[in-house]
């Protein structure tokens, strides 16, 4: 979180967040009707242009290029929206969280929060740890050749009964070609 929370005040420092520049949402609040200083008109202007303010849910919109509306939530709001985001979809990893999020959101640093929120979510770690686990305890099967191993098992017992009375079926695996044979077989023979 650490790590997060010091990339997003750098970036702030150098571009403030939109909910923190006051000029520039006074003017977006207003359409202009704010006294500017001098110094600040140019940049006040430009950046208000490319935001909508929604009087009645109170509500800021960033314009895109396209004429798309994205939400800038509060930046009190960010981690919970990404944290449901994350927790709704069933704990995407970082790409396809920030992904979604950003069909309908824009802030800067959301690239930051998102990867504070899924490398710290605590569903996520017990996940890994248990795969992790697991996979210690697996150890492959040693497969040389064609012919070298062959695995087999009963599928039992099958709903319909041939007229030779046969009701599982012996499924053999040949491991390096992934070749399967079965054989339908009776459950006396493989008691
Ligand atoms: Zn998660």
């Amino acid at each position: 979180m650490l790590a997060s929370v010091t990339n997003q005040e750098s970036l702030r420092e150098k571009y403030p967040d939109i909910h923190e520049d006051e000029l520039c949402l006074a003017w977006i609040k207003t359409g202009g009707r704010v006294e500017v200083p001098k110094e600040e008109y140019h940049r006040v202007r430009k950046r208000a242009a490319r935001h909508r303010w929604d009087e009645l849910m109170g509500e800021l919109y960033m314009v895109t290029i396209s004429g798309k509306e994205l939400l800038v939530p509060k930046p009190c709001d960010r981690i919970q929206l990404v944290r449901e985001h994350h927790e709704r979809t069933g704990h995407w990893g970082i790409r396809r969280t920030l992904n979604l999020l950003w069909q309908r959101h824009y802030w800067v640093g959301m690239k930051q929060d998102v990867r504070a929120v899924v490398t710290q979510c605590q569903t996520c770690q017990r996940v890994k740890t248990h795969y992790a686990r697991e996979e210690a305890m697996l150890t492959p099967l040693e497969i040389k050749s064609f012919m070298y191993r062959w695995s087999l098992d009963l599928a039992w017992p099958t709903k319909r009964i041939t007229k030779a009375r046969n009701q599982r079926v012996l499924v053999m695996i040949e491991h390096y070609t992934r070749f399967v044979v079965c054989v339908p077989s009776s459950p006396k023979l493989l008691k």
